[in-house]
């Protein structure tokens, strides 16, 4: 199988064989420095400053998502979603759920937000701005320094879902002034699904420590307690915060962020440059390095994604709802290179001679 998803994706061979290893039991010093390790590397990773805090969410992404919503915002907030797509719409249903007041920003699909469209929300009392900076339903990576220029104007906390942008896009949470960075175990990180991950600056953790969220699970300021000696108060996937460990060091060991970022960055360029000849337009006016959102405009997106599947074992990532037969997608990260590009471009190729694109 190749898998050119947006996660689940294909793992490296270290983290693999981990995934074949038996679990080892975690209340020891041994498994508090690998936590400890990893929220070292994370920050390093985003650039958070000294005082963050790192919390490692047993759950995918949208766990993070909910539990940074019950344990930052209250119902006397009053904040901006940006809804450009199904992720940004789940920010929306969390604060409809947890009763946090918002107003969504709905741009146009495949566009991003620019200042123009922050205007109508300066000097109105908003609190807090939830974004997803890259839409990955619909590949709009949106400018973190736009967003967070505005939020530091209007003194916003700044909540960013990075879950399939971080280590494909530059982000440097002291930069840009975020609060919060998610991020998950299944996207760049090419890990198995099972962990999602939640750094918190100061103002956020203020917010954490001030909480008063009813939930047992998603408590942060009680996880908080715990991550001090790196551990959680419930049973983590441990094999899964094993193998982000792995990938951590291996990238730090390999020339550290940017150059991950860059190889995603390669990963893209190289497709982008061979579907040029094929029936596709790239929907997105924004792009992330992570994945390439294509419309067919001689068939259907869907049909498309079953052929790969079925006649030559290729994984992309098919849309749902509305844009199922309209938009396909494919990611650039996880254990691919330019020759796994070629296998793709090839199969493409394939269907266009045979007239099924
Ligand atoms: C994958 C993803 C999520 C999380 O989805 P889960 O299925 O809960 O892991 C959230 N936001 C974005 C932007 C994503 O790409």
């Amino acid at each position: 199988m190749l898998n050119f998803t947006v996660g689940p994706v294909m793992a490296n061979n270290e983290v693999l064989s981990i995934g074949g290893e038996q679990v080892p039991y975690f209340r020891t010093q041994e498994f508090s420095n690998i936590v400890l390790e990893n929220e070292y590397l994370m920050k390093k990773f985003v650039n958070a400053s000294d005082g963050s805090k790192v919390i490692f969410i047993t759950g995918s992404g949208t766990a993070s998502m909910e539990a940074v919503v019950m344990n930052t915002l209250t119902p006397k907030d009053k904040v901006i979603v940006i809804d450009g797509g199904s992720f940004g719409h789940r920010f929306t249903q969390l604060c409809e759920i947890h009763n946090i007041p918002y107003t969504a920003i709905k741009p146009q699909i495949g566009h991003p937000v620019t200042k123009d469209m922050l205007v109508p929300f300066i000097g109105k009392g908003y609190t807090g701005l939830l974004v997803n900076i890259h839409e990955t339903s619909t590949g709009v990576h949106y400018d973190p320094q736009i967003l967070g220029d505005f939020c530091k104007q209007e003194k916003l906390l700044y909540i960013i879902d990075a879950i399939s942008s971080f280590l494909a896009d530059p982000l440097d949470m002291q930069a840009i002034g975020a609060d919060v960075i998610i991020t998950g175990s299944q996207k760049v990180l090419a890990c198995a699904p099972g962990i999602s991950i939640i750094v918190l600056g100061d103002k956020a953790l203020t917010r954490v420590y001030e909480s008063q969220a009813k939930t047992m699970y998603f408590n942060l300021k009680e996880a908080l307690k715990d991550a001090e000696r790196g551990q959680t108060p419930f049973t983590p996937a441990v094999g899964i915060i094993r193998q982000i460990n792995a990938r951590l060091l291996q990238i730090d060991k390999s020339g550290g962020v940017n150059s991950e970022i860059n190889n995603v960055k390669i990963q893209a360029e190289d497709f982008r440059n061979k579907i040029k000849g094929l029936p596709f337009q790239i929907v997105s006016k924004s792009l992330s390095n992570a994945l390439t959102p294509l419309h067919p405009t001689t068939a259907s997106a869907y049909d498309i994604f079953l052929k790969l599947k079925d006649n030559y074992g290729i994984w992309v990532c098919p849309n749902g709802g509305a844009l199922k037969d309209a938009i396909f997608r494919v990611g650039h990260f996880g254990a691919q290179t330019t020759k796994e590009n070629d296998i793709l471009i090839n199969a493409l190729k394939d269907l266009k001679s045979e007239g099924i694109i």
